[in-house]
């Protein structure tokens, strides 16, 4: 969740099919979602994505999301919370979803707010009790943000993170790290705390000095469609020195679509893009890559199948249709 503002929608109440955020950035953008990509042979997964987030001129329920997904090789999806509200959202989800699993969090830039109104530990208990629940397998997306947050904030974000880590490990769960323009503070965090066992650097934008030492500790690298942009030679630097058995793939949709779509609202079903960005500058065949991020992406979350839905996908279940409010 990199960039834009987000409003409430009234969605999910009766049902979690509805997003229940929406995308303010809004003018300028082709609003229109791309057309789909060719076909991977070898599936892959997302490792993190909005669902939760509306966006485009006719927003896609998560169902249609998946659907289109499916439809191109992308198997699943890690769907990511950023507040108490959608940490629910995402949990609930993957519990009737069979190709989604969840990650909660209370993400850094909203922490400083919570923490001044004296509601930070509610929310973090929310999270440590969301991180019990089945088919959640990471806390996420937490970390540092000294872009969007000033010195004012930067004490809650620290305790945040800590907190965050902390419930990751008590859960033997994997962290999904959100790090912009606090590299080093991430780092030290990481190491003064403890990293757990499988930590991801979620759109990983380190040079290949961070990715060798990120490498060192055996912590994933997880790539975005902001790899393919052409202003992005250091972040293809760092992808090219980075191990591949620690590279994952993801696309933070609906933000940072891959080119030749930058702008236009992200999907799940751009991730074939992204991936044959990277193997284009890997000089390595798309379907090896496949199979290397599939491998590594299992290892980090556990297969999608490991826990059982608490209903088959083809129930009539929630009402999966966006609804009034979005347009
Ligand atoms: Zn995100």
């Amino acid at each position: 969740m990199p960039s834009d503002s987000l409003t409430s929608l009234d969605g999910g109440v009766d049902g979690y099919g509805s997003a229940i955020r929406k995308r303010e950035n809004t003018q300028g953008r082709d609003l229109s979602y791309p057309p789909l990509p060719e076909p991977l042979t070898v599936p892959v997964y997302d490792n993190h994505t909005h669902l939760e987030i509306s966006d485009g001129e006719h927003p896609l329920s998560y169902r249609e999301q998946l659907d289109r997904a499916s439809s191109v090789g992308v198997r699943g999806v890690i769907q990511v919370g950023g507040d108490v509200e959608t940490s629910r959202w995402s949990a609930a989800c993957a519990l009737i979803e069979p190709r989604m699993l969840a990650a909660v969090a209370i993400h850094p830039n909203e922490a400083p707010a919570l923490d001044a109104a004296g509601t930070l530990d509610d929310a973090l208990a929310v999270i440590n009790e969301l991180a019990g629940q089945p088919r959640v397998v990471a806390v996420g997306e937490t970390g540092l943000d000294f872009f969007r947050t000033g010195e004012e904030g930067r004490a809650a974000q620290f305790r945040s993170f800590e907190a965050h880590i902390r419930i990751a490990k008590e859960n033997n769960l994997a962290l999904q790290i959100h790090d912009r323009n606090a590299h080093e503070a991430v780092i030290e965090t990481l190491l003064k705390v403890g990293a757990p066992e499988r930590t991801v650097f979620h759109c990983f934008s380190g040079d290949a000095d961070m990715a060798r030492l990120c490498a060192d500790h055996g912590w994933y690298m997880s790539f975005a469609g902001n790899v393919t942009f052409k202003n992005a030679s250091l972040l293809r630097d760092a992808l090219f020195v980075a191990p591949r058995n620690l590279l994952l793939v993801e696309t933070d949709a609906p933000f940072l679509t891959p080119l030749p779509y930058r702008g236009r609202p992200n999907a799940p079903y751009l991730l074939p893009n992204t991936l044959r960005g990277m193997a284009a500058h890997l000089e390595t065949d798309v379907s090896l890559l496949s199979a290397q991020i599939t491998a590594n992406t299992e290892l980090v979350y556990g297969r999608w199948d490991a826990e059982p839905v608490t209903a088959a996908h083809d129930d009539p279940g929630p009402d999966p249709t966006p609804r009034g409010g979005i347009a």
